[in-house]
């Protein structure tokens, strides 16, 4: 007995490690887009001999093959190696107030369906969300099937609802009235009544944003950050925290909810039940109503208001201007807070305060790291409305990558340990 409980341990162990090494290969050509052999080999400290191997078994298994393209690399033209879109492709269903987005892209990156559904969830019973969702999902990895013959293995669910640390959970959303619950547990279970086999876990849309940021900062050329403080300053004022390239979920999942963070004790009271929050004063619904637009916002949209309220602001007028200053400077004073916590090296600005980055810089208040080059630095958001989809898919096809030897392997995904980005 000694003796099998010794070489079970033994291949479980080489077993774990020949899974790793599938990851980092993939995570090399997904972070770099494409990569020869040699270059797989120096980023991954893996010997040439490894490398093949695993490059055999990933081309075998359809996540990678070459792209006929050939690349200059210290003088010699090498071919290079690119994700493939052969394999497991990745979806999110996004959950907005009024509306339900589909997106699925091939594992390589095309995307392959991307609808709205018009429909509005708020008020209405969980159950109707979750039937609604796993027809989605039943209904793709059918036509998925048939269309292109792709099996589809794991959809993130991606909703401005905070998810607790075991990822499926979800804590109670006043928005829509639902209760603390596991939606994600609740989908699979539906999905798997229809005939379904797709594993389901639910991601906070603020996470998805900053993450699908934070990868476009990166990409762009900029030094891979430490710390990464994300801030969302649209309704519903949110962000989050990316350390070391994982997302800091904390243990409710409401990590860097900044726009609850208290800024006047004896301010008003505000829905979270504390007084005088951020977003009582750096809120977008706040500074219309404050600058006397709320009315311009329901006759001609948000976006026509803001264009108008910045241009009260900027000649001078009343109250228009005193209240976009006092949220440009307590947004401010939030960034430093945020800061003096977490030491973050690189600052995030989404919604409309991204247009307000030198005006957060300009605010005096003494001593600060933020905008100073090669300590803080300080970046508007360049992906709008489409981040946390972006981020979404990303982060799902991460969590292939960190599967792929159960997934060739044919094993079914736990989703509590799915999504192995999150701290
Ligand atoms: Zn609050």
């Amino acid at each position: 007995m000694p003796q099998v409980s010794v070489h079970t341990t033994g291949r479980l162990n080489s077993r774990s490690v020949r899974d790793h090494n599938l990851s980092l290969v993939l995570h090399e050509l997904h972070r770099r887009f494409s990569a020869s052999r040699s270059l797989v080999c120096s980023a991954t400290g893996l010997t040439p001999g490894a490398v093949t191997l695993l490059v055999n078994e990933l081309m075998k298994a359809g996540f990678i093959e070459t792209s006929g393209m050939l690349e200059a690399e210290g003088g010699r033209r090498k071919k290079q190696l690119v994700l493939s879109g052969r394999t497991c492709p990745v979806a999110v269903l996004l959950l907005r107030p009024a509306s339900v987005r589909l997106v699925c892209e091939s594992f390589s990156g095309e995307r392959l369906v991307d609808e709205v559904h018009r429909r509005d969830f708020r008020g209405r019973p969980v159950e109707d969300f979750v039937s609604f969702a796993a027809e989605l999902i039943y209904t793709l990895e059918r036509r998925l099937a048939k269309e292109r013959g792709l099996e589809l293995k794991a959809v993130g669910v991606v909703s401005p609802i905070a998810v607790l640390a075991h990822q499926t959970g979800t804590l109670p959303n006043a928005d829509f009235g639902w209760p603390m619950m596991d939606i994600g547990a609740s989908i699979r279970t539906e999905v798997q009544r229809l005939g379904g086999a797709s594993t389901v876990v639910m991601m906070n849309d603020a996470n998805c944003a900053g993450w699908a940021e934070y990868r476009a900062l990166v990409q762009k050329g900029a030094e891979d950050p430490h710390g990464v403080i994300f801030i969302d300053t649209d309704d519903p004022m949110g962000g989050s925290f990316i350390f070391d390239g994982k997302v800091y979920n904390g243990a409710l999942g409401t990590a860097m909810g900044i726009g609850h963070i208290q800024i006047n004790a004896e301010g008003e009271r505000c829905v979270c039940g504390k007084r005088g929050c951020l977003t009582l004063y750096a809120g977008r619904d706040a500074l219309m109503r404050r600058s006397g637009l709320t009315e311009l916002v329901n006759t001609s949209g948000p976006d026509t208001a803001l264009a108008e309220l910045e241009r009260r602001a900027k000649v001078g007028e009343e109250p228009a201007r005193e209240t976009l200053d006092r949220a440009v400077r307590y947004v401010r004073i939030a960034i430093e807070n945020a800061l003096t916590l977490l030491v973050a090296d690189c600052v995030i600005i989404g919604g409309y305060m991204g247009a307000h980055l030198d005006d957060i810089l300009a605010v005096d208040n003494g001593f600060t790291s933020l905008g100073v080059p090669g300590v803080t630095s300080l970046h508007a958001a360049v992906l709008g409305d489409e981040a946390a989809v972006a981020g979404g898919l990303s982060r799902m096809r991460g969590a292939v990558i960190d599967h792929v030897g159960e997934i060739i392997r044919g094993e079914s995904l736990d989703p509590s340990t799915l999504l192995q980005d999150t701290v």
